[in-house]
């Protein structure tokens, strides 16, 4: 069994709508968990930076345009097996805001994606590692 060490980087985007602070959560088509969008970081180019790499998921996953809020990402940790391997994924998630676009257009590799309310956030978001970098986001706004 070999330990591989993934590096992926998201967004947790906020919109404010007629007073209200929603936020984008989208279902992974896979594992059907519901996640903040996120992906490999260099995925498709090898310099690419964590920045670019959690705008690019954004728009893919999510549909959306956003734009980062904080410099500084929340770090999450969690581990999986996969064909016999064990990968140890870190997600930096920054706090974005939304700009433009409507996560109808996500694309495959999310099932859905939508606007909610805070509450709902918690109560739709299925992995603990996501729920804390959600609490932590809070106290940024
Ligand atoms: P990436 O978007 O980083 O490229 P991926 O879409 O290939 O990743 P993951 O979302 O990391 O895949 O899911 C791989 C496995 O990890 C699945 O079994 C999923 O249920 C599990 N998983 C996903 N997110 C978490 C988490 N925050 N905590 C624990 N397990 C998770």
């Amino acid at each position: 069994m070999k330990i591989i060490n993934q590096t992926s980087a998201g967004g947790i985007v906020y919109k404010k709508e007629n007073n209200q602070t929603l936020w984008l959560v989208t279902q992974h088509s896979q594992h059907k968990g519901w996640v903040f969008p996120k992906g490999l970081v260099g995925d498709k180019d090898s310099g690419e930076s964590m920045e670019a790499a959690a705008l690019r998921e954004v728009k893919e996953e999510g549909g959306i345009k956003a734009i980062i809020v904080n410099k500084k990402p929340i770090e999450t940790h969690y581990q999986y097996r996969w064909t016999g391997d064990s990968i140890k994924k870190t997600v930096f998630y920054f706090l974005m805001e939304y700009v433009s676009g409507d996560p109808k257009d996500h694309d495959w590799e999310m099932m859905d994606a939508k606007f909610v309310s805070e509450d709902e956030v918690r109560k739709t978001l299925d992995y603990k590692s996501d729920k804390e970098a959600f609490e932590k986001i809070l106290q940024e706004l």
